[in-house]
């Protein structure tokens, strides 16, 4: 019975692991041309501080339109983008496109310097591990002329840093060289030994949305994100809350010391055009009171 049993899994397993392995590679096959073809585009997320009331940053997040799949979103196509090694042409597409807005406001000064000061980026493992990542970046600015290199922000994640090796401090320490700012981010979920917390120079840990999301209803969340924010407030480290949807989680987060907030409360992840409005209007909604 076992034995029939499993073949017939299998006979239903098979083409759905073919249909899936298909899809891969179409998947793959446009992945390719998206670059060329000019089909990606940033979104940006304010981040907030709650108490100077003003939009002081913004996270960078990928999309991807294509013509046959629609809008393909980076949960579904980043992991693809790391395994075929395609994440360094789009990691060197996102840093260059974010150092050129950058650049542009800081030409213009407005509205973007009035309190908003950086712009964040999402550097993947495989993008970070490779030898001349701290290269390529210092290359891409100079191509930006991007003078003020606080503007621009890594997220980095606890993969990233995880083997502790040789080359992943020496990356670090030649981006400290270079003057980006440094977060770890969707922290507490990833296998690290923390020990890279003190050995290495960072700013901010940026709370996983999952602890966020849960603070309220569960107890264990709780007490995660309380021990996030005050060993960071220890190690000198400043927090970011993400995925923050209602006051309820704003408030608890603030009562523990958090002050700067992302999430759909404040915006969704949004173009351009909307972002440099919402800009806009926080700064005349500051102006008023
Ligand atoms: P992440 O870096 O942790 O980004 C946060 C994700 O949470 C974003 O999803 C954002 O839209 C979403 N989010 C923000 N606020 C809320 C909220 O209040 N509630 C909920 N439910 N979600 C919220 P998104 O844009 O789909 O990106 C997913 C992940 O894809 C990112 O997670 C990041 O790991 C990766 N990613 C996005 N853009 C890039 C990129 O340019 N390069 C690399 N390497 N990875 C990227
Ligand atoms: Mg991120
Ligand atoms: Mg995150
Ligand atoms: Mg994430």
């Amino acid at each position: 019975v076992a034995k029939e049993k499993g073949r017939n899994r299998f006979k239903l397993f098979y083409p759905s692991m073919a249909e899936r392995e298909r899809q891969r590679f179409t998947l793959e096959t446009l992945l390719k041309k998206a670059i060329e073809n000019a089909e990606f585009e940033l979104h940006y997320q304010p981040q907030v501080d709650i108490s100077l009331k003003s939009v002081i940053g913004a996270e960078c997040l990928i999309r991807w339109n294509n013509d046959q799949l629609g809008w393909v979103s980076p949960m579904d196509f980043i992991p693809l983008a790391e395994e075929t090694g395609l994440i360094h042409d789009i990691g060197d597409w996102v840093l260059a496109t974010a150092c050129e807005r950058l650049r542009h406001w800081e030409e213009t000064q407005a509205p973007f310097n009035k309190t908003c000061s950086y712009l964040a980026v999402n550097v993947s493992p495989r993008q970070f591990a490779k030898k001349d990542f701290a290269q390529r970046l210092r290359h891409i600015i100079l191509s930006s002329g991007l003078q003020d290199l606080s503007m621009l922000e890594l997220e980095l994640t606890e993969g990233c840093l995880m083997h502790h090796s040789y080359e992943s401090i020496k990356t670090l320490a030649q981006l400290r060289n270079i003057g980006v700012r440094i977060s770890i981010d969707d922290f507490g979920t990833g296998y690290s030994n923390l020990s890279y917390l003190r050995n290495f120079p960072l700013d901010t840990l940026k709370v996983d949305q999952s602890f966020v999301r849960d603070c309220i209803a569960d107890s264990k969340s709780r007490a995660i994100v309380k021990a996030i924010i005050s060993m960071a407030d220890g190690l000198g480290l400043s927090t970011i809350a993400e995925g923050v949807e209602n006051h309820e989680q704003l408030t608890f987060l603030q009562n523990l010391g958090c002050r700067v907030f992302q999430g759909y409360l404040f915006s969704k992840p949004v173009a351009i055009d909307e972002f440099e409005a919402f800009l806009n209007e926080s700064i005349s909604v500051l102006a008023k009171e």
